[in-house]
């Protein structure tokens, strides 16, 4: 398959291409970025024959059957449904749009177009997650009472851009680090969140928009869910843990790109440190997206992920503007 890439972005040269060239058949052949010049170097140092900043050029090539969105965050809407109008599969940035309306546009216009829509949250494809989710599915923690995520990092300089200090590129710390949390939540529960508590400020780096913020939420089933994120971290390192009533599972540094980190189980058995495979987090996702544009399973995360995720980050940004308790609207999802 053929894939026209949107969105001349860090995350498309440090792992998309890869991920896509991983798997057996697939190609990039076009690049659109806004800028002339920009997406020019792009292509010539990615080796993507097709360079434009017409998106029009790339989405009515007969040639391409996937289109992955990595653009800033307020363009992401726009650039789906014009993809979705063109009958593409469509692999989107979370997150998936600004507000929630624009989100569930995007997937409903998907399923009526009967392409397959994903989001890219990568967390759930790294082999540490799915190993949390099977001890817990296993019943290996027994009732889950509570899950703590402490991703609180430093944004590293080059990425210093919009999400700091641009609110109408979809800045800042809630639209950038709460959304994966939540569906980092959402997978390994198995549960949506109904309602949230949140706090957020700007500690040094955050212009205009929330550089931290800590939230608890409630799930259906009774547990309770405290994050931690922020931009402005260098030695905190990030951690994830999830307390039942027969054991607690231990992750460290397991809130990342990367395939790392350490689990460990703590039962009355005693501790054991549970093994996970280490492939790519990327290369994983892309993988069972183009299985799914085949009619093999689903996206790792769907649309409707996408939109229940945002939904949770939108509310944790409610809650800490007004002070009040927000219970989260999936938009009928
Ligand atoms: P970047 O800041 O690298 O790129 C975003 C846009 O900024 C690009 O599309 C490009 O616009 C423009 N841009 C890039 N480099 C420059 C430059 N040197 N000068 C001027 N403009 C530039 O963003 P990220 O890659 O960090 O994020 C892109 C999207 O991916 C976001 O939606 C983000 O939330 C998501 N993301 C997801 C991750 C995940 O693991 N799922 C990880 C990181 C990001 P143009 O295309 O018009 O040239």
């Amino acid at each position: 398959m053929n894939w026209a890439f949107v969105g001349a972005s860090t995350i498309a040269s440090q792992h998309m291409m890869n991920a896509v060239r991983q798997q057996a058949g697939n190609e990039v052949t076009w690049i659109v970025s806004n800028s002339p010049d920009r997406v020019k170097v792009w292509a010539k140092e990615h080796n993507v024959a097709n360079a434009t900043t017409s998106l029009e050029d790339a989405i009515s090539d007969p040639e391409v059957g996937a289109v992955y969105i990595s653009s800033t965050n307020e363009k992401h809407h726009a650039q789906a449904m014009a993809a979705i109008a063109a009958k593409k599969h469509v692999l989107c940035e979370k997150p998936l749009g600004m507000t929630l309306q624009e989100a569930t546009e995007m997937v409903r216009a998907a399923n009526a177009a009967r392409v397959t829509f994903g989001t890219n949250h990568h967390l759930r494809c790294s082999g540490s997650h799915r190993a949390i989710r099977k001890l817990i599915a296993q019943g290996r923690v027994g009732k889950v009472l509570s899950l703590r995520i402490h991703h609180a990092v430093h944004l590293p300089d080059h990425l210093q851009g919009w999400r700091i200090n641009s609110a109408d590129s979809g800045g800042g710390v809630i639209p950038d680090i709460v959304v994966h949390d939540a569906d980092v939540t959402r997978f390994l529960l198995q549960e949506d969140p109904a309602t949230v508590v949140a706090q957020m400020t700007s500690s040094g780096m955050g212009q205009g928009v929330e550089d931290s913020c800590m939230s608890v939420w409630t799930m259906p089933s009774g547990a309770m869910v405290m994050t931690h994120e922020s931009f402005t971290h260098p030695f905190a390192g990030s951690s994830l843990e999830v307390h039942g009533t027969q054991g607690s599972i231990f992750a460290n540094g397991v809130m990342t790109q990367r395939p790392v980190g350490a689990i460990t189980l703590v039962t009355e058995v005693g501790r054991e440190e549970i093994a996970f495979p280490d492939h790519s987090l990327y290369v994983m996702g892309v993988s069972e997206f183009v299985a799914a544009t085949e009619g093999h399973g689903r996206p790792a995360a769907d649309g409707p992920d996408g939109v229940k995720s945002l939904s949770v980050a939108l509310s944790v940004r409610e809650a800490a503007k007004t002070g009040q308790r927000v219970e989260v609207d999936y938009g009928g999802f």
